[in-house]
């Protein structure tokens, strides 16, 4: 009944609508709608853009970045590069990985430059039994009082400050753009 009612309105409410009113409220539908998206779509990108990333978000963000550029820096001009574990060389973006030699997991020597090298897909699967190869790598390039050290300051607990970490993406994305400038041109 009361379907059959609104029907009957509506019926009658077209009917009686002059058709330039019709005309001109169509218009005005299909201008205010997608008007209304875009303002909608634009004010939920601007409050996720707002909403800021936590400290720690931002420190993974960095030990992305950094093992990015330590695989590049490695890399010769042509963009390839060795594990430092196996000694297999592939091009920096073919199953390279930028390894840790002291897990990542350990806050502190996550973005120390001396922990990142290049090591393949295959040596940092977890458990694949490349300590050694790490170990001899890392002894000949610091020393054993190096490594030492590195351990060690793996061990202690490393506060990082939001203005630090946003100093090092700076720094990494600087210093990516000059590698990539420089594998790039070198390759042509
Ligand atoms: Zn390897």
């Amino acid at each position: 009944m009361a379907i059959a009612l609104a029907m009957a309105m509506a019926m009658a409410l077209a009917m009686a609508m002059p058709l330039a009113m019709a005309m001109a409220m169509a218009l005005a539908m299909a201008i205010a709608l997608p008007l209304a998206m875009a303002m909608a779509q634009a004010m939920a990108m601007a409050m996720a853009m707002a909403k800021k990333k936590t400290i720690a978000q931002m420190v993974n963000k960095a030990a992305e970045l950094l093992q990015l550029l330590r695989r590049l820096e490695e890399s010769d001009d042509s963009g390839y590069v060795s594990c430092v574990v196996c000694g297999v060389t592939k091009h920096y973006k073919d199953n390279m990985h930028g390894g840790h030699f002291i897990s990542r997991a350990r806050t502190a020597t996550k973005l120390d430059e001396r922990n990142i090298w290049p090591e393949c897909a295959r040596c940092n699967m977890p458990g694949g039994g490349h300590e050694a190869g790490w170990a001899a790598f890392m002894v000949n390039k610091y020393g054993i009082e190096g490594v030492e050290e590195l351990h060690a300051l793996s061990r202690t607990t490393r506060k990082y400050y939001r203005g630090e970490v946003e100093d090092l993406i700076g720094e990494f994305k600087e210093r990516i753009k000059k590698e990539e400038e420089r594998v790039v041109t070198n390759s042509q």
